[in-house]
């Protein structure tokens, strides 16, 4: 098994987690099969919606009826337990030290792993943030999330229970990549932990591990991992996903690329026990 191989020989892991990862885990936010996982069948059935992410990004006709959707994807993802992709990750890499940067905001990351290990370059659903924003804050969604839940009626919230900043009585809103995401305290903290780690490790064996990586945002996780893996003398770079299997040829042997799907890599991967030849005696 050669991500277990590789996984084994490294000093150091990082590890790009994207969307891949979050579906091979259960979270179809971009397909039918998503929103009835989710218990959002109502929502499908009377707005017409195809996804979890077309219902976010509707344009609804008040903030009453945008917060009910919210309140209860939010709540979808917050309940749900770290999923077996992430945990057979965990027991992976464990043992190792490692570093996750992710972009998926399903708050899957922070319930597999601790935070000094982990940046969520995207924000993340379990926080809301201001609108403007007028803040360098972000708010713990679920209080938020559960008022809102127990004041629903049909498709509706209360109007006094929407999200409100407490410093300039704006809208909160979910602290997801926009174009009024806040690169603040908490972003700047977990970007400086991943640059900090990369720095320190940099002379070691690093492994460059690439989870479900797709191509709608390269200069995050692809485009840098790209550059470490030839600019670092021991690095080494593996690439998981789907729907491809080619590695950047312009790194040669220090990368490699596996196309398969995660859930099932992971599980046998977690299981699988690499063959050590013994120490030939002289
Ligand atoms: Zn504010």
């Amino acid at each position: 098994m050669r991500l277990r191989s590789l996984i084994d020989d490294a000093d150091a892991i990082i590890v790009g987690i994207g969307s891949g990862m979050s579906s091979t885990a259960g979270f179809n936010h971009y397909n039918h099969a998503g929103m009835t996982c989710a218990g959002m069948a109502d929502w499908q059935k009377a707005f017409g919606f195809k996804s979890l992410f077309d219902g976010f990004y509707h344009l609804y006709p008040s903030l009453e009826q945008q917060w009910a959707y919210y309140a209860r994807y939010i709540d979808f993802m917050l309940r749900e337990p770290a999923s077996q992709p992430y945990l057979d990750l965990r027991s992976l890499i464990g043992h190792k030290d490692y570093f996750i940067l992710s972009t998926n905001v399903d708050t899957q990351v922070e319930k597999t792993f601790p935070a000094e290990r982990t940046c969520n370059y995207q924000g993340s659903f379990a926080h809301l943030q201001c609108k403007q924003p007028c803040c360098d804050e972000i708010f713990d969604a679920s209080p938020y999330v559960e008022r809102m839940l127990a004041g629903m009626a049909g498709f509706e919230i209360r109007s006094e229970n929407v999200p409100r900043c407490p410093h300039c009585g704006w809208q909160l809103v979910p602290w997801v990549r926009d174009d009024t995401f806040l690169q603040g305290t908490a972003w700047r903290k977990g970007l400086e932990r991943y640059e900090h780690f990369a720095r320190e490790r940099g002379s070691s064996r690093v492994l460059l591990l690439e989870l479900g990586v797709g191509e709608m945002t390269p200069g995050i996780i692809t485009l840098p991992f790209w550059s470490m893996t030839a600019k670092l003398p021991d690095a080494h770079l593996l690439s998981v996903n789907i729907s491809g299997d080619s590695a950047p040829l312009q790194l040669g042997n220090k990368a490699e690329a596996i196309r398969a799907d995660l859930r099932t890599l992971l599980a046998a991967a977690r299981v699988t026990k690499v063959f050590k030849p013994p120490c030939q005696s002289l």
